[in-house]
Parts: structure tokens; sequence; C-alpha cells
């Protein structure tokens, strides 16, 4: 079987497996469990920010932001595909009481003098802006990294506005492995950042939100109040630890074999590549095959090679460090039987 659907099918590393056994751990509420400290500790590092905070998933991460940065009646602006808005289950408005004004962005990317303009003034009818969300990589944009330039810029707006910015980073270090820069040069042109540690970086659970000293206090807080207060989380920690340190260099090897992968299928009669593969994520049509996207999923599903409805039409497929070279040379050929054609 091969797994194409998503990276967050990575299974722990034999590494990881090692150190959860041997964790040392302790009652992480009373701040005493000395792996999850470390993970924090590191993770703030990584991403050149003052502190860290272990949360169990992406989007807890994300959702504890936006409770930490917004009150009730706020309005978040965010790319109208993004995560937070799309598949958030309507978190950020059954939580923390925010509306949501979505731009559309191109490649992900929101233009930042539109975002400029979808700053609310001060007038009573209006709500107050309380944070602007970006997402690199974008996933519904296909893996789409989102340049630095654009990132700078829509910073610098939210500075000049006094409003926050929030980077949801779960494939952050996909963006950073793409352009070739540290994690930190990404993540310097927001106040807080989410990046998922249990997708390509292949550990079991969890996500860090990362942020000022102030910020993460206060975001410790609102995690409490969600019930994500962990005990000895040291054993899920290690992983993360392991993740952030030995795992983010080969991320350039899943964008290699998507690049192989992409070059494959456009190459088979009927599917059409729609994404430019910046990262890990491949997004292919489907509908020249006369097969919608689930008839294709499931049809491949069938020779053993798992992907993932994206619309209609839409096939996703996403490499990652369980699937090797070889895995996907096969995948190609269980491709070309779905589409109908022999190799
Ligand atoms: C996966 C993902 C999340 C959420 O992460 P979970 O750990 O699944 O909750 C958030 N944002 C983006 C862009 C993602 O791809």
């Amino acid at each position: 079987m091969t797994d194409l659907r998503s990276d967050t099918v990575t299974k722990p590393t034999e590494e990881m497996r090692k150190a959860a056994y041997e964790a040392e751990v302790g009652d992480d509420v009373y701040g005493e469990d000395p792996s999850i400290n470390k993970l924090e500790e590191t993770a703030a590092e990584v991403l050149g920010k003052e502190a860290a905070l272990f949360v169990t998933s992406g989007t807890q991460g994300n959702q504890i932001a936006i409770l930490t940065h917004c009150r009730p009646g706020n309005e978040i602006i965010l790319e109208a595909e993004s995560h937070i808005f799309y598949y958030e289950s309507g978190a950020s408005s059954a939580f923390a009481g925010v509306q949501t004004r979505t731009l559309n962005g191109i490649r992900g990317a929101m233009n930042p003098s539109e975002v400029e303009h979808a700053i609310r003034g001060e007038d009573q009818h209006y709500p107050e802006t309380g944070l602007i969300c970006l997402e690199n990589t974008h996933n519904r944009a296909g893996g789409a990294v989102i340049p630095i330039d654009n990132m700078k810029e829509i910073y610098s707006i939210g500075k000049t506005n006094n409003i926050p910015v929030h980077i949801d980073g779960a494939r952050l270090f996909n963006a950073a492995a793409a352009l070739n820069l540290p994690a930190s040069e990404m993540a310097n042109h927001c106040d807080t950042v989410q990046v998922c540690l249990s997708k390509g970086l292949g550990a079991p659970v969890g996500s860090i939100l990362a942020g000022s000293r102030e910020f993460i206090a206060a975001a410790r807080k609102w995690r409490k109040r969600l019930g994500g207060g962990l005990r000895q989380a040291g054993i899920i920690a290690a992983p993360g630890i392991v993740a952030l340190t030995n795992m983010r260099e080969r991320l350039a090897e899943d964008h290699e074999n998507a690049q192989y992968l992409a070059q494959q299928l456009g190459q088979i009669k009927g599917i059409e590549i729609v994404n430019q593969v910046d990262t890990n994520i491949i997004v292919a049509d489907v509908k020249n095959l006369k097969m919608n996207s689930s008839e294709f999923v499931e049809k491949l599903k069938a020779e053993g090679v798992f992907s993932g409805t994206f619309g209609p039409s839409y096939v996703r497929f996403v490499t990652h460090y369980d699937v090797t070279k070889k895995q996907l040379e096969d995948a190609v050929i269980a491709i070309h039987r779905t589409a109908g054609q022999m190799i």
C-alpha cells in the first residue's frame, strides 16, 4: 500500500519511538516536564521567537492564537481557501466568536493592498480587525510557498495598523526547505506562528505555537481552558524534539519526489497537473478521464495507492518520508492503469 493522501500519515521513526520510551517526564501543568520544556525551548530557537507552547494539534494552535489575539466580535482577515477558514469546523466563530473576512489570494498569497483596505476603520458600524492570518505553505493552493516579500509587506501593514499577524505554518518547514532559508527567517515576518510536528516531520502528535513571552503566557492559559493542559506529556514531546532536530533537512527529498511524480503524472493522457509544485503537494485534474475525483480515488485505491479528493475533479497526492522512490515508480504504473492506459 502506498499512502499519498497526506503527510499526516507518516509514522514515528525508530528514533522517535526510542526517544518516547526513554523520555524524562514530569507534570507539565506544573511546568515540570523536562522533555516538554526542552521541546518548547528548541522550537522557540528554531523559529527565532522568545517562547513556544506545545499544543495537541495544528487546529488547536491556530485557534489558541485567534483566542489570544482577539476578542469576541472582532474580525479576522484571512485567505478564502485557508485552512483556518476552510478546514477547522468553524472553530474561530464557535470558540473565539470572531467573524472572518476572506480575501481571494493568488497561489494562496493575499494582495497586501487588499489586506490594507480590508482593515476596518473607526466607525461604530464596524467590527474591529483583530488579526491577519497567513498560511505558508498554502495547502489548498497546492503546497504553494508564500514569498518572503509578501509576508514582509503584510506584516508591515499589520504593524502600521497595530494588528497582529499570525502564520498558520503547518508546513512552514517545507516552505523554508523550498526557499533554502532558515525557518526563523520565515517566522520573522509575523507575531505568532503555528507549526505542525506531525506532518512531514513525522512526529506522532502535536504542534508548536510560538511568539513573544507575554503572548505565550496568555496562550498557555487558553490551552488550559480548552482542556489542553497535559501531564506527563514528555512521552509525546520527545519524538517532537527528534522531528525538529533531525527531520527538517530531509524535507527536500519529499519535494524532489513530488517533482518526479508530477512530471510522470503530467505525461498521462487525461491527467493535468494544476498546481505549480513548489513543495510536497501535487494537485491533478482528472476531468478528461471522464471520471470524477471520487471515482478516480476509489479506482486507484483498488490498485493499492491512496490519494485524496480535492474538488469535484481534483485529486491530491502528497509525498512524505514514508513513501520511497520505488513506491512512487509503482504508483505511476497504477495511475496509468487507473487512467485506463497501459504502459
Ligand atoms: C494540517 C493543517 C492544519 C491543522 O493541523 P491538525 O494537526 O490536523 O489540526 C492547519 N493548517 C494547515 C495549513 C494544515 O495543513
